[in-house]
């Protein structure tokens, strides 16, 4: 039986509170309560592969663990907490935030880290655009972020090692897109996208406007009651089927 995909996206973890934040303790909460009902972790490549139908979903249930910005606490917190339960995840990188090379009391990860987590197979690092711009909703300015999500994959290739074609994932900055920029990535071969709104991947179908949870800081108990609606619960395929028609009404709005 296929079980709907929850991708989930988070920014900081560690000890310094706020709205993007995860304390160390609740995400550890929170793997420990995946590790302990049998899910396995999937990347954006993945997701992706299940979306479009080229690859099967996995037997147990799955989620995708995803975190936005490339935050140094990548390497810290969240690479040590994956590795306890021997999960992976994906991270979305601002590109042009990443130093060259690391230093104490940097805020982003530096690309020799990004590299090494990369071949230790705990991160796939795909793009979240080059400078996170806070571009119009504009047919008019989808060059502009062509032009950006290009200089990302760019320094992607470069940081990592990798092959350009390998970066065909993106998170939009801000969850939110329009149809030009859908176009303006997809023309770059980005073919995987994510949006921030509720609801789990489900069937082969569009690989566009993604939905991605928050899930930052959110309380244990919380999480438990998200995690079995959208994937292992009984109706939760028919909860997807709604969250995705909002999501076709609202156009790919997400979270400012
Ligand atoms: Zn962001």
């Amino acid at each position: 039986m296929f079980r709907p995909i929850p991708v989930l996206c988070y920014h900081r973890v560690g000890p310094q509170g706020g709205p993007f934040s995860t304390t160390p303790e609740v995400f550890a909460a929170h793997l420990a309560w995946l590790a302990e009902r049998g899910y396995t972790t999937v990347t954006a490549r993945e997701v992706g592969a299940v979306a479009s139908g080229r690859a099967e979903a996995p037997a147990q249930p799955a989620v995708a663990l995803t975190f936005d910005d490339g935050y140094a606490d990548l390497d810290t917190e969240v690479a040590p907490a994956l590795r306890r339960h021997g999960f992976r995840a994906t991270s979305f990188l601002i590109t042009d935030l990443c130093p060259a090379e690391p230093a104490p009391g940097d805020e982003y990860l530096s690309w020799p880290a990004a590299r090494r987590l990369a071949e230790q197979g705990v991160f796939e690092f795909r793009t979240h655009t080059h400078t996170h711009g806070r571009w119009e909703l504009e047919a008019g300015r989808a060059g502009e972020v062509g032009d950006d999500i290009a200089a990302s994959i760019k320094a992607l290739a470069e940081g990592l090692g990798r092959r350009p074609e390998e970066m065909a994932e993106l998170a939009w900055p801000w969850g939110r897109t329009c149809d030009a920029w859908d176009e303006a990535a997809l023309n770059l071969g980005v073919a995987t996208q994510f949006v921030v709104q509720r609801g789990a991947v489900t069937r082969p179908g569009a690989t566009t406007r993604l939905p991605r949870m928050l899930a930052d800081g959110m309380p244990p108990a919380t999480f438990a009651r998200w995690l079995r609606l959208l994937s292992t619960g009984p109706g939760a395929l028919a909860v997807n089927a709604v969250f995705g028609t909002i999501r076709q009404r609202r156009h790919g709005a997400g979270y400012r």
